[in-house]
Formats: C-alpha cells, sequence, structure tokens
C-alpha cells in the first residue's frame, strides 16, 4: 500500500491510497484520481510528505480506538453519564437487554471459556451461552478469535426469571 501526499490545481492536499506508484499513474491517467473536496481531476503527487499531511494522519491514528477499547465501554455501562441521559432510563434499558441475554443464552457457569471454544470447534451445538470467566481465559478466548462480551450482569436479571 502506497499512501501519496496529492494536491489538485485549486491546491487542496488529500492523501491517496494505491496499491503502487504505478497504479496511482494508471489511476491518474484514466482520470480515476479526483480532488475529494472540489472534484478537480488535474491532480499532481507533492515530492514529499509535507509536514502539514503528516500532523493530520498522527491526529487520526491517535483517534483511532486501541483494542480494547470496546470491552472497556461494555464492561462499564454508564461510566460516562453524558448531561442528556437520565441515569435511571439507562440503567432501565440496561436491565432489559441484560434480561434478553439472559432469556436467550444458555448459563453454562465457570466451564463458559470450555464450552465456548467447544460450540466455536463445532464439538458442541451452536447455540448462546454465558456463564463466568477468568481474564485470563476471556483473552484466551479472543485471541483465538472466538466471540466473547464481557458483561456485567445486573442482579436482577438473573433474579426475575430463576
Ligand atoms: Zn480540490
Amino acid at each position: 500500500m502506497k499512501v501519496l501526499n496529492l494536491q489538485c490545481a485549486a491546491q487542496h492536499g488529500f492523501e491517496g491510497w494505491f496499491a503502487s506508484e504505478a497504479e496511482f499513474q494508471r489511476q491518474l491517467a484514466e482520470g480515476l484520481v479526483s480532488c475529494p473536496v472540489c472534484g478537480d481531476h488535474t491532480i499532481h503527487k507533492l515530492p514529499a510528505a509535507p509536514r502539514l499531511n503528516l500532523s493530520a494522519s498522527r491526529e487520526v491514528a491517535s483517534r483511532a480506538p486501541s483494542p480494547g477499547a470496546e470491552s472497556q465501554a461494555v464492561s462499564r455501562p454508564g461510566s460516562q453519564p453524558g448531561p442528556q441521559v437520565d441515569q435511571r432510563e439507562l440503567q432501565a434499558a440496561w436491565l432489559k437487554l441484560a434480561r434478553e441475554v439472559v432469556r436467550q443464552t444458555e448459563d453454562v457457569g465457570t466451564a463458559f471459556a470450555e464450552e465456548a471454544r467447544r460450540i466455536h470447534h463445532g464439538e458442541a451445538p451452536e447455540r448462546g451461552i454465558r456463564g463466568q470467566a477468568t481474564v485470563q481465559e476471556t483473552l484466551a478466548l479472543v485471541e483465538e478469535g472466538i466471540p466473547v462480551l464481557p458483561l456485567p450482569m445486573p442482579a436482577a436479571a438473573k433474579e426475575t426469571l430463576q
């Protein structure tokens, strides 16, 4: 992958991603490269990466979520209370979701990691399961490409059903 710093006739700077420099030249010759700002097809490549574009791409990189960001957000609902969000409404919605999860999954308790692995490998019937797993077990499952979602279960979600 080749990232090129490009500029149109109106001097809009932008980045173009191409398989290779030759691919860029081919697309340019066929008029496939256009300015994302004004649509101009008069594009030329800037000789070196200008500082302007470097700082822009670094900003994008720092905004990209880290691998752990998602599970952190899921495992701590309500940790970022917004002024417009009613906390009780949020908790009610969370409880509803948790009850859905309880209804649609089978509780396998501490055998969770083992069972998730068996389902993943087709050794156990495909179904939604829930249970307890240690952080290490969960990480191991994720590394093996087995989809798991850490959820703190509100006690009330179980009490009403079992
Ligand atoms: Zn332009």
